[in-house]
């Protein structure tokens, strides 16, 4: 039998945005406070019993939210070539934020879910 254990933490970000050829208010410039939830999975404990500190875990994630708080999302290099859609954002913090250190053996980021507002959300998986 494999030990699955899966945590979650959640951070945010305010920011603004809009997306360019949209056919529709969001083709205006508008803001939106952005709610990030990181899912780690692994099947290994360290000898606390944790998979991952969720202090650590939760620090890591804001390191990455910092780069894009009260920013234009639009005029940032990572978005030259893309809309800043939440789509866009989830990849971009999933691959960021997979690329730390804080990660090793089975443990991994598992998914990143942006919600633009409490009712409308997506989850990026790779
Ligand atoms: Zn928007």
């Amino acid at each position: 039998m494999i030990n699955l254990y899966e945590i979650e933490v959640v951070s945010a970000f305010e920011a603004a945005h809009y997306i360019r050829g949209y056919a529709g208010k969001c083709a205006r410039l508008h803001g939106h406070n952005w709610t990030v939830k990181a899912i780690v999975r692994g099947e290994e404990l360290d000898e606390l019993g944790m998979l991952i500190d969720f202090k650590i875990l939760k620090a890591e994630l804001k390191k990455v939210l910092d780069t894009f708080d009260h920013r234009f999302l639009n005029e940032l290099e990572t978005f030259a070539a893309e809309n800043p859609t939440a789509e866009n954002l989830a990849r971009e913090i999933f691959q960021q934020l997979a690329a730390s250190e804080i990660f090793s053996g089975s443990t991994k980021l598992h998914a990143i879910k942006v919600h633009e507002s409490p009712n409308s959300s997506v989850t990026y998986h790779e």
